[in-house]
This record gives C-alpha cells, sequence and structure tokens, in this order.
C-alpha cells in the first residue's frame, strides 16, 4: 500500500503582539499592552492543522539559528509533525512578525522574513525525496516564488498532487497555476487572482471558472462565515460552514487548509473533506489566537458528533 504522505513547504514566523488604544502616527510612541510571542506562519499553522488532525506529515521550512527557533522547531514535532527538513539557518534570524492590534480589533503588521528566504530551490533540492514519497504537497505564498514553482514541478514529476492557498493575496504567473491541483484562495486572494469581485455565488462561480481555464481541476474559494464555493470540472456549489460564536479568525483559513489535506489523505471525496475542514476552522474561530486555536483530532471528531 502506497503511504499517503502529506508534505508542507511554507513559512515560520514567531508573532510578536502588542495591543494598544490607537496605532502609532509616524513619530508618535503609545504605551500598549498584553505583549506576548506566539508562533505563527502560514506554513506552519497549516502543518500543525494538518498535524493535529492525524495526517502523516513532513515540514519543509527554515529557522534561524536562534533560540526561538529551538522552541518552534520542538513545538512543531510535538505538533505530530517530521521536522527534519525543518533545518536552523547559519547566520539568520528566525521569520518574525510585528503586529499591533488596536481597541477595535484591527492590525497592522510588519514582516521581517529572516530563514524564511533560505527557503531556496536549492535548499528544496535537498529534499526531493521528501517530495516524491508524499501524495500531496501543500504551499502557500509566504516563501519565495521561485521556490514555489520549483516545488510544484518536482511534485508534478514525481505524481504528487500540487495543492496551493495563494496567501497573502497577489497575482501568480501561469506557469505555476498550470501546475496546481487544488486552489483555496480567500474572497480576497480569488479576485486578485482572477479580478472577479466574488460578491455573490454566481461571481464565485465566474471566478473559479478563470482558474479552471488556467488548468486547475479543483476551485474552493473560501467565504468566511458562509463556508465555501467548491468547483470541480466547472460544477459549483456552495459548502455551508458551521454556525459558532467567533472569537477571532486568526488562522481559520490555515486550519482549514491543513485539515482538508488530512481528510483527502484519508480518501474522503472532496464534500466530506471540506465538511471535515470547516469543523476544524469552525473549532478554531472560537479560540482566540493562531497556533494554540488549532484543534486536534478528537475535539474534529466529538463537534462531527
Ligand atoms: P481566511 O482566514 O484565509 O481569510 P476565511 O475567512 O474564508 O479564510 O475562512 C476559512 C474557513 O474558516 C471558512 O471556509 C470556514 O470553514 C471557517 N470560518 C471562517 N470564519 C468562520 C466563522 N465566523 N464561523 C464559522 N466558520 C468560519
Amino acid at each position: 500500500m502506497a503511504i499517503k504522505q502529506l508534505v508542507v513547504l511554507g513559512s515560520i514566523n514567531a508573532d510578536h503582539i502588542l495591543n494598544l488604544k490607537h496605532f502609532p502616527r509616524p513619530g508618535e510612541t503609545v504605551i500598549g499592552g498584553n505583549y506576548r510571542v506566539a508562533f505563527g506562519g502560514k506554513g506552519a499553522n497549516q502543518a500543525v492543522a494538518a498535524g493535529r488532525s492525524g495526517a502523516d506529515i513532513a515540514f519543509i521550512a527554515r529557522v534561524g539559528d536562534d533560540d526561538i527557533g529551538a522552541s518552534i522547531r520542538r513545538q512543531l514535532q510535538a505538533d505530530n509533525i517530521d521536522v527534519r527538513p525543518v533545518e536552523p539557518s547559519a547566520g539568520a534570524a528566525t521569520g518574525v512578525a510585528l503586529i499591533f492590534v488596536n481597541a477595535e480589533g484591527e492590525n497592522v503588521i510588519g514582516i521581517d522574513p529572516g530563514a524564511n528566504a533560505a527557503v531556496t530551490p536549492a535548499y528544496l533540492a535537498r529534499y526531493e525525496q521528501v517530495v516524491a514519497n508524499a501524495s500531496a504537497l501543500l504551499m502557500q505564498l509566504e516563501s519565495p516564488l521561485d521556490t514555489v514553482i520549483a516545488a510544484a514541478r518536482l511534485a508534478r514529476d514525481h505524481q504528487t498532487r500540487v495543492i496551493l492557498n495563494p496567501a497573502p493575496a497577489r497575482q501568480l504567473p501561469d506557469e505555476l497555476l498550470v501546475l496546481v491541483d487544488i486552489i483555496t484562495p480567500n474572497e480576497t486572494e480569488a479576485e486578485q487572482l482572477t479580478g472577479v469581485t466574488i460578491s455573490d455565488d454566481a461571481a464565485a462561480a465566474r471566478a473559479a471558472q478563470v482558474l479552471h481555464d488556467k488548468g486547475i481541476t479543483t476551485v474552493i474559494i473560501t467565504l468566511g462565515s458562509r463556508g465555501v464555493w467548491l468547483s470541480e470540472g466547472g460544477n459549483g456549489v456552495l459548502v455551508p460552514g458551521f454556525k459558532v460564536r467567533a472569537v477571532d479568525t486568526i488562522a481559520a483559513g490555515d486550519t482549514f487548509n491543513g485539515a482538508l489535506m488530512t481528510a483527502l489523505l484519508e480518501g474522503r471525496d472532496m464534500r466530506s473533506a471540506v465538511r471535515f475542514a470547516h469543523a476544524a476552522a469552525a473549532i478554531a474561530v472560537t479560540r482566540p489566537g493562531a497556533q494554540p486555536s488549532i484543534p486536534w483530532r478528537d475535539e474534529i471528531d466529538a463537534f462531527l458528533q
């Protein structure tokens, strides 16, 4: 029997979060509170969601050669992730996101990619066998784009399915899109990629068609609390999410993506995999923060009872 392994390629960041009454203007200092450091990065969040929900998963990423990098790596391992392809990058700092949150809950974010920039095509090449052994490769856009394209090519060469969560939003070259089997944009990202504003289901269907025309078989546009627009080969349907009391939606999309992979690798059909991912993401939005909010398998199963 084939080993159904998932490989995630993506970013790792230490999120430094500070709450302020209002954002500082240029030259202003604002005293705030509730400073905390949380482990984040879209790649790491999605890897954690896959690991906790039960996938056999390896993560290709980099931390800095610093203390926080070492503790992040240990935490990822505790989340059921094979971290052998998470190497410290000599002389680099672990990726950092500096996040201010104001009284309205809005945020402004500055990022130093740090060691994430060292996830180069040459680094990826060290782990060709990991990509070859996997049945699916999940990526986002916080890693260098040339590496994302190289990884998609490598996956194609080895019949590994390519799943792209095209976040953060940006335009992408056709040479990448043509290699993608499943794409999972949110509304903003779908608009960036297709030029179609996702105002209703008909617009979602039009956006999905633009992506099908690029060669992508399955398009899943996430619609926040509404659920997703699922389009397979041009036949689209709204798959509603679960109604919960949301505390914050940080890492909702990341949890959805990681859990979706787990369900697909277990052989579920797309509708039922989306339902499993909806459940995982619904649990995550009822809890504060990114990685601490991501559920374990027993919690997802209990939710779906
Ligand atoms: P992103 O976080 O990438 O912007 P979305 O906001 O579209 O992504 O949310 C992704 C998924 O998370 C949704 O498809 C749904 O499963 C779940 N989700 C998001 N917000 C809510 C909510 N308020 N209630 C329940 N589920 C939610």
